[in-house]
């Protein structure tokens, strides 16, 4: 489905970008494996996707690092001759009660979460202007898929850094869908549910906390990274290709208010 287009992943080693990578290599796109720690797991990710006859690196790099975000994009264009579809995924948590929050708690998360998207968003779209359309490889000149959350809609308590962030990254989204549609590129977000990945594993790692998360989600069942990579797959094709500024919610409907399915 992605035969002959280039893909970067920011925060591929682990969780949703790990299996978002792998997905995207499946589907026969050559991919730069974005890392920020952990380069074993990074190497394992690239030996996963060339196992599938495609074309794959490991690169090393902080996302809300300018400088750094430069360079990534500058070695995909000489390695791989250009980038097709950047899914800014990189993202953490860094969750406290607001008056224990300190401001480097606050400005961490903004710098990754959203900082972070908008330098991989703005480098992505001048290869894409520079190249345009290349109508044997796609009907669009590049494709942005930013990872949001459901928590860009849904206030999350103890958590104002990180619902900020994602709260930020869907204007972001809309506007650059906005600005950069004309030029033939679609940006457009994935807002993930309950996944399962090292980022949040105190909700779903005992019987527990798993039966307490389930009663947020009408499908009944937590995601597992897979659920969100297929969705990047497609969102990222051009079976998608009329799909321009949405964020498409992949989250076993967390976001229908399923408290209101018995009250209200
Ligand atoms: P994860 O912790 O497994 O993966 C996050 C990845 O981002 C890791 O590879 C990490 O090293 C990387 N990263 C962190 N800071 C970075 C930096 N400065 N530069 C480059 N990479 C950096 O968590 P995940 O659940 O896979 O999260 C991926 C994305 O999905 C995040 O944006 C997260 O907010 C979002 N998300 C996750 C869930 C969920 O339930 N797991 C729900 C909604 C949204």
């Amino acid at each position: 489905m992605l035969k002959g287009q280039k893909a970067l992943v920011t925060g591929a080693n682990s969780g949703i970008g790990k299996a978002t990578a792998i997905g995207l290599g499946r589907a026969g796109a050559d991919v730069v494996v974005n890392y920020v720690a952990g380069s074993e797991s990074a190497d394992e990710v690239v030996k996963e996707i060339t196992g599938f006859g495609v074309r794959a690196y490991a690169h090393e790099a902080d996302v809300s690092q300018e400088d750094q975000v430069t360079a990534m994009v500058d070695r995909m264009v000489e390695e791989f001759g250009t980038i097709d579809i950047m899914v800014a995924n990189a993202g953490l948590q860094r969750d406290a009660p607001v008056t224990e929050m300190t401001l480097a708690q606050w400005q961490k998360v903004i710098d990754v979460n959203l900082t972070g998207q908008f330098l991989c968003a703005r480098e992505a779209a001048k290869e894409f202007m520079r190249r345009g359309v290349v109508p044997e490889v796609s009907r669009s000149a590049g494709k942005i898929i930013c990872m949001s959350s459901v928590h860009q809609l849904i206030p999350w308590a103890g958590h104002v850094n990180y619902a900020s962030s994602k709260g930020g990254v869907h204007m972001m989204m809309q506007t650059l869908a906005q600005e950069l549609a004309p030029r033939k590129i679609r940006v457009n977000a994935i807002g993930p549910g309950a996944i399962k990945t090292p980022i949040n594993t105190s909700a779903w790692s005992t019987p527990q906390a798993e039966k307490d998360l389930l009663t947020l989600i009408p499908y009944g069942r937590v995601g597992d990274p897979e659920d969100i990579a297929r969705a990047a797959v497609a969102l990222a094709s051009d079976l998608m290709d009329y799909v321009v500024g949405v964020t498409l919610y992949v989250d076993g409907g967390m976001t229908l208010f399923p408290g209101f399915a018995t009250g209200g």
